[in-house]
């Protein structure tokens, strides 16, 4: 099973997943700094407090002190960190000229991504997402579960590194935007119900061919 191959399978047992989770790209933005380290269902109430409190956009909550914005990120994981993750964030995306759109950063993909990789609090993961998810650039999103899925089909060992598994997608597929998007939910769909610690693969849609599990 090649990759074009696992992501038709995928989708034709999922369909589309529709991520980011979201009505705008600011609480797109705001999830992918949120969610490291923890679960989404403790991301979505802050989110919607954020969004109560009309402080979704970085010019808002970069008024707010950062004490302050961390009160209203409690129950997100480490929220005192992350209010600061999500300042020192916000104002980056400021400074490249971020309003929202993706094509209001004109920067090339490899500069934003070597700048955001430097900013405190973000690493590979959350920046491609900014960068698939928020700025629309055809980075492929690596976690947890694209390791275990991987691995488990011959892809790659468990301790592949994140850009060598980033590259298998950059080699292999076409730098599809919105294929990419698809392709990360549903990888992450698919670990979800049956590909744990300890898979499932009976009703699997990835269970027939190169199942090393
Ligand atoms: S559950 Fe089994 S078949 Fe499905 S992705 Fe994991 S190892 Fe493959």
């Amino acid at each position: 099973m090649d990759l074009n191959s696992l992501y038709s399978k995928l989708y034709a047992h999922f369909g589309s997943r529709g991520w980011w989770p979201g009505d705008t790209p600011y609480e797109h933005f705001i999830g992918c700094v949120l969610a490291q380290n923890t679960r989404w269902d403790r991301v979505v109430p802050v989110i919607q407090r954020m969004k109560q409190k009309n402080i979704l956009v970085p010019e808002k909550y970069l008024q707010l002190r950062q004490d302050d914005l961390a009160e209203i990120l409690k129950g997100s994981g480490t929220y005192q960190r992350k209010a600061e993750y999500l300042q020192i964030a916000g104002r980056y995306m400021l400074s490249r000229g971020w309003n929202g759109t993706p094509g209001s950063v004109t920067a090339e993909t490899q500069i934003l991504r070597n700048e955001l990789l430097k900013l405190k609090g973000i690493g590979p993961e959350t920046c491609d997402c900014i960068l698939l998810y928020v700025l629309e650039r055809p980075v492929f999103v690596v976690d947890a579960y694209t390791v275990r899925i991987l691995s488990r089909h011959g892809f790659c060992t468990k301790k592949a590194k994140y850009e060598e598994i980033q590259l298998i997608f950059h080699s292999r597929l076409s730098s599809d935007v919105e294929m990419f998007k698809e392709y990360h939910a549903l990888i992450v769909e698919c670990a979800k119900q049956f590909c744990r610690p300890k898979p499932e693969c009976t009703d699997c849609p990835l269970k027939e061919r190169n199942n090393n599990s």
